[in-house]
């Protein structure tokens, strides 16, 4: 639980100046800890280390975050399953989704569960309170995608998939006849 906490902080200073994309500009935190509370009370996750790699998932790759730091505070698993879940951004974005549905059956299990969380909560976040300036035809763009990085790991977490197939069912927005 005090490690808990203290990733929260760390997390929570790390992202301080960021916001999401939506039309409120929701605090970027909110978004970490919406993937620790569907590890947790949706899929009924207990494993610490789980639940610190999704409140620390995006501190290297948005962040200063360095790995080191992450291994002096939280241990070498932990940095280890975040890195598994880090882009590289030096890549174009192009080339960084590629990468993501290749690596997804690769990585390993507890780095799986972070990915389907993140997933989850980024249909969720498009269907309720999506980045202001998307079309319909790019929010289904990004449906498919994540549907593609889920659908390379299945078999990991039943009950995350299934969480994830409800929020791409729900979410996805019609195609209208022109
Ligand atoms: P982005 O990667 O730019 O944005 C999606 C990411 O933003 C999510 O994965 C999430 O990442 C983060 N995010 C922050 N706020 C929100 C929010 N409110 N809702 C959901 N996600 C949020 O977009 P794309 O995935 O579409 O990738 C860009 C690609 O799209 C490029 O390849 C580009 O060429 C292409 N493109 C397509 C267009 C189109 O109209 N189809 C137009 C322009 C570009 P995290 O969880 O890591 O924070
Ligand atoms: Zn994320």
């Amino acid at each position: 639980m005090n490690q808990l906490i203290r990733a929260f902080a760390f997390a929570a200073d790390k992202h301080r100046n960021q916001r999401r994309k939506d039309a409120e500009a929701s605090p970027y935190i909110n978004h970490p800890i919406a993937l620790a509370d569907v590890l947790a009370n949706e899929a009924g996750i207990d494993d610490e280390r789980v639940l610190l790699a999704a409140v620390l998932h995006d501190t290297i790759e948005d962040t200063d975050t360095s790995h080191d730091e992450l291994v002096r505070w939280f241990g070498e698993e932990v940095a280890h399953i975040v890195a598994e879940v880090t882009d590289d951004k030096s890549l174009p974005k192009a080339e960084r989704k590629r990468l993501q549905i290749e690596h997804a059956a690769h990585v390993g299990h507890r780095a799986k569960l972070v990915k389907l969380a993140d997933k989850i909560c980024n249909l969720r976040d498009i269907a309720t309170m999506p980045p202001a300036d998307w079309s319909d035809e790019r929010k289904r763009e990004y449906f498919e995608w994540a549907k593609r990085v889920v659908d390379a790991l299945r078999g990991a977490h039943a009950g995350l998939e299934a969480l994830f197939d409800e929020a791409y069912r729900q979410g996805m927005p019609p195609r209208r006849a022109a």
